[in-house]
């Protein structure tokens, strides 16, 4: 029987929630762990768009190394009708490269006190009463009193904890080297195509010497989502660019009622299945969920593990309320993208938008601004 396990919280996968658990767990006093399967700065497929509610959590807490900051986005119709839309004031995103932005929550959780491993595969995991026990691929234990499960859309602790899910999709990227007339062509602006698949989209991200261009399609659509990614770069006139990568990776949203926890066991950002439906934009979910993963881990190991039931109720509180209204968002857009389109063009269409770049307000606070409340409900957005 364990008596005291070795950390008070360990933290599975270092990505932005895992990291922002850990230094939200370790600021908090916890004994915490971090263990990583691969070694920072590492690559991972993502646009690297933070919208204002990611950075308005990482600006206090880290360095954020932006690459470029966006104050015109142009948007398009599969590939036609573009139009372009300039915003003033504060940037409406803030480009980052993962391997820089990730690298950068690493050192603030090492220097908030957790202990971080990289090169650690987590494969399995048994609790009892007491604590958690983690077991490595090398056959090494640790124990913990809490597990975070951030081990993103492809990971274990989904399953672990049972997480269901209603939405997945397959993105597709290639980081471009720019040339100079690209970087002066992009800077400050991103363009955002309305794919003719259902539900689509694809994005051109600048990040300084480099353009990432990328689309997302429901899974199982894996030729077509390729053929949108050709297309798109050959209308972009990009198809010859040097490609210094190229990579995929799933998303998935959580069904509505799917488990947070499983006992001392919660899961955080993509794990969970944390993703706004509509833009698939998940690093803010990440950074939130990890955050108070980690801080109510902390507080469990103070004043007891019954603690962990306040999770799922910030969860539930805070952050399905926005999923809700971003697959109502997804079902009228699934339906109805020439409107879309075409509600950017307004001054009503952009600037929900813009705000919502913004982090000024949410997918819920968009869906419920009167007009748009109404046309929602009249093009069928019923959602979840
Ligand atoms: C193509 C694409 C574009 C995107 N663009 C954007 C965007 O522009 N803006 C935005 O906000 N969101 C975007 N997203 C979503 C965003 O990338 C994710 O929501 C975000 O990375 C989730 O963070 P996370 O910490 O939960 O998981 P991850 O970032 O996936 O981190 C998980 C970590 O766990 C580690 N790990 C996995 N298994 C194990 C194991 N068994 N043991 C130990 N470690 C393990 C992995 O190595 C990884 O470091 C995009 C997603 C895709 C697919």
């Amino acid at each position: 029987m364990i008596t005291e396990p070795d950390f008070d919280v360990a933290v599975v996968g270092a990505g932005p929630a895992g990291l922002s658990a850990a230094r939200a767990a370790a600021a908090a006093g916890a004994r915490t762990v971090v263990l990583e399967r691969a070694e920072h700065p590492r690559y991972k497929t993502c646009g690297g768009g933070l919208i204002g509610t990611s950075l308005g959590i990482a600006a206090p807490l880290v360095q954020v190394p932006a690459r470029d900051t966006v104050s015109a986005i142009t948007f398009s119709d599969d590939g036609h009708r573009p139009f372009t839309r300039q915003a003033g004031g504060k940037p409406l995103l803030t480009m980052v490269r993962r391997d820089d932005f990730d690298h950068a929550w690493l050192k603030a959780a090492v220097s908030a006190g957790a202990d971080v491993r990289q090169n650690v595969q987590v494969r399995a995991l048994e609790q009892d009463a007491d604590a958690v026990t983690v077991t490595m691929a090398d056959g090494a234990k640790l124990t913990a009193g809490v597990v975070i499960g951030s081990d993103g859309s492809a990971g274990i602790m989904s399953r672990y904890v049972g997480v269901s899910f209603d939405q997945q999709d397959l993105g597709l990227e290639v980081e471009l080297a720019a040339t100079p007339e690209d970087r002066a062509a992009w800077r400050r602006r991103v363009q955002l195509d309305w794919g003719a698949e259902p539900g689509s989209y694809g994005w051109v991200f600048p990040k300084d010497d480099e353009l990432t261009v990328g689309v997302i399609m429901a899974k199982g659509k894996g030729a077509e989502t390729k053929d949108y990614l050709t297309r798109f770069l050959a209308g972009l006139g990009l198809s010859d660019r040097e490609v210094r990568r190229d990579s995929g990776h799933l998303t998935r949203c959580r069904t509505p009622d799917a488990p947070l926890m499983r006992g001392r066991v919660l899961v955080a950002g993509d794990a969970a299945g944390l993703l706004e439906p509509w833009t698939r934009e998940g690093i803010s979910y990440a950074l939130r969920s990890g955050t108070w993963a980690g801080e109510i881990a902390a507080r469990a190991a103070r004043q007891g593990v019954g603690a962990l039931d306040g999770y799922p109720a910030l969860i539930r509180k805070h952050l399905a309320p926005e999923m809700t209204a971003g697959r109502r968002l997804l079902n009228v857009f699934s339906r109805h993208r020439h409107l879309m389109h075409a509600a950017m063009a307004t001054p009503l269409g952009w600037r929900a938008f813009e705000s919502f770049c913004r982090g000024e307000i949410t997918m819920a606070g968009v869906l419920r601004r009167p007009q748009i409340r109404v046309a929602v409900n009249l093009l069928g957005g019923e959602g979840a």
